[in-house]
C-alpha cells in the first residue's frame, strides 16, 4: 500500500520525501513491506512486517539452490522443477490465499508447476534467502506509466539479518559466482556471433557454422561448413573448411585495420587504388570510350540526316526505286549498329561512374572506424558483404595454407 501511495501523482514531493524517510527508518529496523511472502516464507505471526520460515515450502528453495550449487543453470533447474511437478510460488499463493484465481481457477495441475526461467533466476539472486532485506531495487521511472526500472546496486538499501535465513551465505555466494561466470561465457559466445551471416563456404556456398572444441585444456571456437557438419564426412557433399575463430578474427581485423589506415592517410589515394585508376592504361581506355561515344553520336546524326534526304529524293522522284531500296538498307543497318554502339558505350561509362560512387561510399563508411582495435558485428556488417572460406591446403612441410577472401560492400574483393 505504501508503494502504491508513493506512486500517486497528486502526492506532494515533500510528503513523498517524508514518507521515504519514514520508510527508511522502518527498513533499518528490519521491517519489510510485501504483499506476499517470498517462496519458502510466510508472514511472521508475531513480528509486524517480518518473515518466518515456511516449513511446508522451504524445501523448494533448498532444492533450487542445491541444484544450482551442483552446476545446474536456471534453464536446467526450470526443466527439473517442472518435470518433478514442484508447485510454483504463484500456484501456492493461489492454493493458500486464493490469489491469481483468474489464472488458476479450474486449471489443470500442469499449470501448477509451470516454472519459468525468470522465476528461478530471481530466486537464485534473492538475498531474502540469506536473511537480508533489500529495498529500493526498483524505481518508478514515471508516475504516469508506472514502468519500473532497476536501480544500480549501490543505490539499494540493504539490511542484513532481518529474518531467518534458508540458504547459507557460502552456498549463496557460490551460486552468485556461477551465475556471473555463466553470464561471462554467454557474452563470449555472443561475441563470436559477430560473423553471423557473413561466412560462406567457398566450395558449396553454404554458410559456416560456429562450434567450440572443449576437449582441449583451453576451449577454442571454430567454424566449419554447415553442409559438411550436417551431412558429415560420409555424406560426401562437402569438406570441413575448418577455420579457427581466433585465426579468422585476427586476419579480418588486420585487413580492416589496413584499409582504415589507407583511408586515413589519403582518401584520394585509396579511391585511385580502389578504382585501379592512376593506372594509365585504364585511364586511356576510359578517355577512348568517351571520344568514341562522341564520334558515334555525331555519325548517327549525320546518318539520320542522310536518310531523310534520301527519302525526300525518292519521294520527289530524283532517285530510282532500286537505288532507294539499296541505300536505305545500308543506312538503316548503319543506324542500328550505331544505336547499339552508343548504348554499350553509355552503359560502360555509367558503370565506371557508378563504380566511382560506390568506392566513395565505402571509403566514407570505413572512415567511421579509425584504427579499429576490435571487430564488432556492426563494423563487419557495415563494411563487409561476405567472407569466403576456402579449404585449407597442407603443405609438404606441414604448414597449413588457407585462403580467406573478403568481399567488401560496394567495392567487392579489393586486396
Ligand atoms: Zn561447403
Amino acid at each position: 500500500m505504501l508503494y502504491a501511495r508513493l506512486t500517486n501523482e497528486w502526492l506532494a514531493k515533500d510528503t513523498g520525501r517524508k514518507v521515504k524517510i519514514a520508510l527508511h527508518a522502518k527498513f533499518a529496523a528490519g521491517e519489510r513491506t510485501f504483499a506476499y511472502a517470498p517462496l519458502g516464507y510466510i508472514r511472521h505471526p508475531e513480528i509486524k512486517n517480518s518473515l518466518a520460515v515456511d516449513d511446508e515450502t522451504k524445501w523448494i528453495v533448498e532444492r533450487i539452490f542445491d541444484l544450482a550449487v551442483h552446476g545446474a543453470g536456471a534453464a536446467k533447474i526450470t526443466k527439473i522443477l517442472t518435470a518433478e511437478k514442484v508447485p510454483t510460488p504463484d500456484w501456492l499463493n493461489f492454493k493458500r490465499y486464493g490469489t491469481f484465481a483468474h489464472i488458476y481457477e479450474g486449471k489443470s495441475e500442469e499449470k501448477a508447476c509451470a516454472w519459468t526461467i525468470a522465476q528461478v533466476r530471481s530466486i537464485l539472486k534473492d538475498e531474502t534467502y540469506i536473511g537480508n532485506s533489500v529495498h529500493g531495487k526498483q524505481t518508478n521511472i514515471s508516475y504516469k506509466n508506472k514502468k519500473r526500472i532497476r536501480k544500480p546496486q549501490e543505490e539499494w538499501f540493504r539490511v542484513e539479518n532481518t529474518h531467518e535465513a534458508i540458504i547459507s551465505r557460502d552456498v549463496f555466494e557460490q551460486v552468485q559466482g556461477q551465475i556471473a561466470e555463466r553470464r561471462r561465457q554467454m557474452k563470449n559466445a555472443a561475441d563470436t556471433q559477430i560473423f553471423a551471416g557473413l561466412l560462406k563456404c567457398a566450395d558449396c556456398g553454404w554458410s559456416m557454422s560456429f562450434g567450440t572444441n572443449k576437449s582441449n585444456k583451453t576451449a577454442f571456437s571454430y567454424f566449419n561448413c554447415t553442409n559438411y557438419r550436417q551431412l558429415g564426412k560420409n555424406g560426401g557433399r562437402c569438406t570441413a573448411h575448418y577455420v579457427r575463430y581466433d585465426t579468422l578474427y585476427a586476419y579480418v581485423l588486420a585487413r580492416v585495420q589496413y584499409w582504415s589506415k589507407q583511408a586515413e592517410i589519403s582518401e584520394e589515394k585509396l579511391l585511385r587504388k580502389l578504382l585501379k585508376s592512376g593506372n594509365s592504361e585504364r585511364d586511356n581506355a576510359a578517355k577512348k570510350q568517351a571520344s568514341e561515344l562522341a564520334r558515334a553520336e555525331k555519325r548517327k546524326a549525320e546518318a539520320d540526316k542522310l536518310f531523310t534526304k534520301l527519302y525526300e529524293d525518292w519521294s520527289s522522284g530524283r532517285i530510282a526505286e532500286f537505288n532507294f531500296t539499296m541505300l536505305s538498307k545500308k543506312y538503316q543497318t548503319e543506324q542500328q549498329e550505331l544505336i547499339e554502339k552508343i548504348d554499350r558505350l553509355k552503359a560502360d561509362l555509367a558503370a565506371e561512374k557508378q563504380t566511382k560512387a560506390d568506392a566513395e561510399k565505402w571509403i566514407m563508411l570505413i572512415r567511421q572506424y579509425t584504427d579499429p582495435a576490435e571487430l564488432t558485428a556492426e563494423l563487419l556488417n557495415t563494411l563487409i558483404d561476405k567472407i569466403v572460406i576456402h579449404e585449407a591446403v597442407k603443405e609438404p612441410d606441414g604448414t597449413r595454407n588457407q585462403e580467406i577472401e573478403i568481399f567488401y560492400r560496394f567495392v567487392g574483393k579489393i586486396d
